[in-house]
């Protein structure tokens, strides 16, 4: 039995985000105490390994949870600036991705679990590349970082590399070995299908994996109407909007998860919101790529279901959620005045809703007794979140990622005053810049 114990810090409590003065009690991975004075001389009596940690002035947070990223992409960091989507993955991303071997592919997944970890997320929904998402699954498992993970998925399109293009049985059977292989219901570590977008997948394909999932309640995540180009083609080829074509496929439902919805007109927000169909909003990337600013507060006032991912590397480029948590809130504001998307909500969005795209509301997402240990402690004693009226404000729209001082994914303690445990970041740094400089030259970019 492994215990933390978490003394005196101001907790952000419960459903309702409360800030309270309270300790923190973690047994086997659960949150088992929520209350003032838990008794450290007493708990140590009965349990010399128990960990306590002093939270004076600190304030202890639910970590993080990202709905949109690509950990087989931080390789490729400033590698892809300035282009628009389509160019962007035909020119750069998709070479890079085919180029991607076991190697390239740890290295990228353990830099980017790093770099998260380090800036406070927790959880995260992932969109690999076509080969080798094993290795992406061994990083995580390995790590202690919590992830639902899915093999991209690709049976059709214009301009895919050949080591990227698979016919539609092989890229079935891989994903399911996968899920076979690696998922479960109740593990840190599962899969999900992961169908890249409509444009590169077949109709068959995606009824296909629609049914699988709805019969085996396994979560698909996909990207829809981020960009102009990409919705006329679906129109053009389907006579559809996207979401409506996604719709009929069977990907609209609760176990649906798209990311950016920049391009959705009435109807199709209404779609998402009868359907329960998850929307992962990636404010930076949208920007960078000129994609948009997707309609989050409209969405919202329809009760669509919305969370906040980072996205890739190559398009953002960072994968700190206090960027796009800020970002989120501001983009909104400027559309529709200050009152829009106040700091509660976005905080909201980074955090519960993200535990409700990944089905993992009842585990993860607050700080509530019986629910999983995923625990960020932020240092706010520092010039640039200083004075603190409102604690939640501060962490929204003041402090960085560099803040973040302990994290604790699944009651283990992965970061400790700024040192993560379970990795080493020299060594993290040195294999990236060994393994990017082999794979652009593979890639012959
Ligand atoms: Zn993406």
């Amino acid at each position: 039995m492994s215990q933390v114990l978490i003394k005196n810090g101001k907790v952000i409590v419960g459903l309702n985000a409360q800030v309270e003065s309270v300790d923190l009690l973690v047994k086997d991975k659960i949150i088992v105490e929520i209350r003032p004075n838990i008794d450290a001389t007493s708990l140590k009596k009965q349990d010399k390994n128990l960990t306590i940690i002093d939270a004076s002035d600190k304030l202890v947070s639910p970590g993080f949870i990202q709905t949109h990223l690509h950990l087989c992409q931080t390789l490729f960091r400033g590698s892809a600036d300035d282009l628009e989507l389509l160019d962007w993955l035909r020119l750069r991303v998709w070479p890079m991705e085919a180029a991607h071997n076991p190697a390239s592919l740890a290295a990228s997944a353990q830099l980017s679990v790093a770099e998260l970890i380090k800036s406070g997320t927790t959880s995260a929904l992932t969109m690999e590349t076509v080969h080798h998402t094993e290795t992406v699954l061994e990083t995580v498992e390995r790590t202690g970082f919590r992830a639902t993970i899915g093999k991209c998925m690709m049976d059709k399109g214009h301009g895919v590399p050949a080591r990227l293009s698979e016919n539609t049985t092989d890229s079935l059977n891989a994903s399911l070995d996968l899920l076979k292989s690696w998922h479960s219901n109740s593990g840190r570590v599962r899969c999900c299908f992961a169908p890249r977008f409509a444009i590169s997948c077949t109709q068959g394909l995606l009824e296909t994996i629609s049914k699988i999932a709805q019969e085996n309640n396994i979560l698909i995540h996909t990207h829809a109407s981020e960009n102009r180009r990409e919705i006329e083609v679906v129109e053009s080829e389907t006579g559809l909007r996207n979401v409506e074509y996604l719709q009929k496929v069977g990907l609209a439902g609760k176990n649906i998860a798209l990311a950016h919805c920049v391009h959705v007109n009435e109807r199709e927000q209404q779609i998402l919101a009868e359907t329960g169909t998850h929307v992962l909003h990636c404010p930076s990337s949208n920007l960078k790529l000129g994609s948009g600013i997707a309609p989050i507060t409209e969405m919202l006032e329809r009760g669509v279901s919305v969370s906040i991912g980072a996205d890739g590397a190559p398009c953002n480029n960072n994968l700190d959620i206090f960027k796009e948590m800020r970002l989120s809130a501001l983009l909104q504001k400027m559309r529709y005045g200050s009152t829009a998307l106040p700091a509660k909500k976005a905080f909201y969005l980074a955090t519960l809703a993200g535990a409700k795209a990944l089905g993992l509301e009842k585990e993860i997402g607050s700080i509530e007794v019986g629910k999983h240990a995923d625990i960020i402690i932020v240092n706010l004693n520092n010039l640039h979140c200083t004075p603190t009226p409102d604690l939640l404000s501060t962490l929204v729209y003041s402090a960085n990622a560099s803040d973040v001082e302990t994290v604790i994914i699944d009651g283990q303690v992965v970061m400790h005053n700024r040192e993560l445990k379970t990795m080493d970041e020299k060594e993290i740094i040195a294999t990236a810049r060994k393994e990017y400089y082999q794979l652009v030259s593979r890639a012959g970019i």
